[in-house]
């Protein structure tokens, strides 16, 4: 059935049509195994793959990963110390990379339905294609993952026994904790900012977190409870404590601005989202996740949020875009991949952010 949307309507998922047309123009595109390889090598090395000895080799044979060095003779592995090395699905990597460059947003299992593998590996390939996207989402907005509880209802490794899969939340607050005193550092569950001005570090934790989310634009209180989880009376206290201190001002609108002492050049490019755009980016992730993940785990919480990106921004990510980071990058072990835990604060793409 065609579900009908009105404009001022996002779209939260997509549809089981929307879906079995994309792989339909993937297997059009790419209607082979060696069609699927080629992709992968043209990928890695567009123009051709530099020997040992520094030859430049262009002949390379259709769909193979090797080629033999003109001059040395040596054999030239050309997905060597890449995301696609030993990958020995093509087809399977391939249509993933298609689906989530093309916004489609589909669970783990319809994809290896799609892609005729078995569901499990179906889930290894879409975490492995997030991971990748992952490691291009440091100017992402910091979303604590405490503010996740109505969409994580998944267990994990993670989870304590016989406890709602949200108690891993409080564990890994624990963990952090705990991580943080054995290095001797305040815990914290903000990412830590070097850039900070002195005597700022005199102020409390809670403090330095609220003057790190005004000092680029003025923020409004409710924003600042979204981000920080602390209760508001705290917040107001922190915002007086910043205020008498010289460090912050508040404006009209309830909002409120750091006062900086330090260059103004080493602030990113990029303006973080206006409040309106935070509230409704969230509800929009959360309706995301529900349509077309039903409930996650917070331990992959942050892979969901990667491809929620891939999911809004048609710019950003293409076919050639996403396959071209995973050529950059290296594809995790599958311990490296299972063992891995979200953030306390997860980066979440926020449609003017990137
Ligand atoms: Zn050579």
């Amino acid at each position: 059935m065609f579900s009908v949307r009105s404009s001022n309507q996002p779209k939260v998922t997509s549809t089981k049509e929307e879906i079995d047309l994309a792989v339909a123009s993937f297997f059009e595109l790419f209607p082979t195994s060696a069609d699927c390889e080629e992709a992968i090598c043209i990928a890695v090395a567009p123009h051709g793959v530099i020997c040992e000895c520094g030859t430049l080799l262009t002949n390379r044979n259709f769909a193979e990963r090797t080629v033999r060095c003109t001059r040395c003779k040596k054999k030239n592995f050309v997905t060597a110390d890449t995301f696609f090395h030993g990958v020995k699905k093509p087809v399977a990597y391939c249509l993933g990379t298609f689906l989530l460059s093309e916004g489609i947003a589909v669970s783990a299992n319809y994809f290896a339905k799609c892609a005729s593998v078995a569901s499990s590996t179906g889930g290894v390939i879409l975490h492995e294609l997030s991971d990748v996207v992952m490691k291009n989402m440091d100017s992402a907005a910091n979303v604590l993952t405490a503010k996740f509880r109505e969409i994580i209802g998944k267990r994990s490794k993670e989870t304590p026994a016989r406890e709602h899969p949200f108690a891993e939340q409080a564990e890994e607050e624990k963990r952090a904790a705990e991580r943080a005193k054995k290095k001797g550092e305040m815990p914290s569950l903000q990412p830590q900012i070097q850039d900070e001005p002195e005597g700022l570090k005199a102020c409390g934790d809670l403090e330095r977190k609220v003057y790190h989310q005004i000092k680029h634009e003025p923020v409004s209180l409710d924003s600042l409870s979204d981000t920080i989880d602390a209760p508001l009376t705290d917040l107001l206290g922190a915002l007086t404590m910043l205020q008498l201190s010289g460090f912050s001002r508040a404006l009209p609108g309830n909002k409120f601005l750091a006062i900086k002492d330090y260059d103004d050049a080493v602030l990113p490019m990029t303006k973080p989202a206006s409040d309106k755009v935070r509230k409704g980016s969230l509800k929009h992730f959360f309706q995301y996740v529900r349509k077309t993940h039903h409930r996650i785990s917070r331990k992959y919480a942050q892979r969901y949020a990667a491809r929620y990106w891939c999911f809004l921004d048609r710019k950003r990510w293409t076919f050639t875009t996403l396959m071209n980071a995973c050529a950059k990058s290296s594809r995790p072990s599958y311990v490296q991949l299972t063992s891995y835990v979200s953030p306390l604060a997860v980066k979440l793409a926020f449609p003017d952010t990137q």
